[in-house]
């Protein structure tokens, strides 16, 4: 079997860390088997769904790398939706309905009023002639719902949930088309699935009871079933879905300096029980992607726990990975060199200024004697092979000075910084002339 999947986001807002999450588990399965990935976006929704919404969804997959072998939009299948709903009609699946939001809410509440559950009770399907050309005349538009069938239970197995039941009796006859003739996110999305061959349907578990009764549907359309997978949410470290998490987008984690590998290597991994691995390439992701690894409690999302998994990556990623996100200038050497002290890629460009100088120094009064024997030492240093060793054994039998007491004063006077990159290849990368003109400013010379 060919594997299909597809994230399917209404462009109705940026995307967040949890439908990222979903996009890329679907990425995931499909590159596992050789598959296709979808985009299809979900705008049936004229009034929220917006262009640039799209064409930021689609930007930010492009960043993650999520690229997808196809794209659809529900808004160009209006006729398909048409033709499913006239089938069903046909075959009794659907019917029409009169009552007003006003009249739906008051039998609501007058069913929980009663302890009994707030199921549609089907009254529309008692109309009889006499009322259906009354309301025409009246000039009202039906809105529709599709039929459940009460006599056979709703049963799947979930990759991730296992053995799912539902009870149909339960459950409200879904509306599927308004009066207005829009249509809700139920029916086009069961023919989407049908028309583009969708083998796995892989979301949150928010959509576990739309799937009950999207089942039900599949099968009054004759079409084949695909296999469902639903994921438990993603919460904030402190245990719910917290604003802050909501609007967590590529945006924020962009500015925040997060590589798209970081957010990709977190989220494949997130709320399974393999763990969370610093990688530089998806490839190792995509081979041990399975949903029998995915736990049913919350996933909890930890932005200090990307943010040290990002510095891990960063410290692994090669130079032509990161070349354009790099000052002009550095090259494979000084990337390697600055590579293990940073935090994101964007801090590479403070160690450039800090090589390429100018670098203001106060040095302790305490140090000058050493920072000028550092002068005399380093004039007489090549620095091709390696100047930092030469200099500080040099300055150790000069000056009898050892450790801390030797290497802080030159660091500071080379860098303007206590801690930092390895000397040794910094002040390679900084030079002869350079290294010189620091310790002399620094010993007030
Ligand atoms: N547009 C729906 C959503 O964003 C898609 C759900 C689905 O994957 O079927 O929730």
């Amino acid at each position: 079997m060919d594997v299909i999947t597809r994230f399917a986001p209404s462009p109705t807002g940026t995307l967040h860390v949890g439908n990222i999450r979903t996009a890329l588990h679907n990425w995931l399965w499909a590159k596992r088997h050789g598959g296709r990935f979808i985009l299809r976006l979900d705008d049936t929704d004229k009034e929220r769904s917006r262009e640039e919404y799209a064409d930021s969804i689609k930007a930010d997959l492009q960043w993650l790398g999520l690229d997808w072998d196809e794209e659809h939009r529900q808004s160009q299948r209006f006729h398909r939706y048409e033709e499913a709903l006239d089938r069903l009609r046909e075959a009794g699946r659907v019917y029409p309905c009169y009552e007003t939001a006003q009249e739906l809410d008051l039998k609501r509440k007058v069913q929980l009023s009663r302890g009994k559950p707030p199921v549609y009770d089907r009254a529309a399907l008692d109309l009889t002639d006499a009322d259906f050309v009354r309301y025409e005349n009246e000039g009202r538009q039906p809105h529709w719902r599709f039929k459940l069938d009460h006599s056979k239970a709703i049963e799947w197995h979930d990759g991730i949930r296992g053995p799912q039941h539902f009870d149909p009796a339960l459950l409200s006859d879904p509306v599927i088309r308004r009066e207005d003739g829009s249509w809700l996110y139920m029916l086009p999305s069961v023919v989407d699935d049908i028309d583009m061959g969708v083998t796995h349907v892989v979301r949150g578990e928010d959509h576990v009871t739309n799937t009950g009764l999207q089942l039900q549907m599949f099968e009054a359309l004759g079409a084949p079933v695909p296999a469902f997978a639903h994921e438990a949410l993603l919460v904030g470290s402190e245990g719910k879905l917290s604003k802050r998490l909501g609007s967590l987008g590529v945006e924020a984690m962009r500015e925040t300096g997060i590589e798209p590998m970081a957010l990709i290597a977190k989220l494949a991994r997130i709320g399974t029980s393999q763990p969370v691995e610093a990688v530089t390439t998806p490839q190792p992701l995509i081979a041990h992607f399975c949903f029998d690894t995915f736990g049913r409690a919350p996933a909890r999302f930890d932005m200090e726990e990307l943010e040290s998994l990002n510095a891990r990556i960063i410290h692994q990623l090669d130079f032509d990975q990161v070349a354009d996100g790099l000052p002009n200038g550095m090259d494979r050497a000084g990337w390697e060199v600055v590579r293990p002290n940073l935090h994101t890629v964007a801090e590479a460009a403070d160690w450039w200024h800090i090589v390429e100088g100018p670098v203001t120094v106060t040095a302790d009064p305490a140090d000058t004697d050493l920072l000028a024997a550092a002068v005399a030492v380093a004039d007489g240093t090549d620095w091709t092979d390696g100047p930092w060793q030469a200099l500080t054994s040099a300055l150790k039998a000069q000056t009898g000075r050892t450790g801390k007491a030797l290497f802080l004063p030159l660091r500071r006077a080379l860098t303007g910084r206590d801690s930092g990159p390895e000397m040794g290849a910094l002040v390679k990368l900084i030079g002869k002339e350079r290294s010189i003109q620091r310790l002399k400013a620094a010993a007030g010379l």
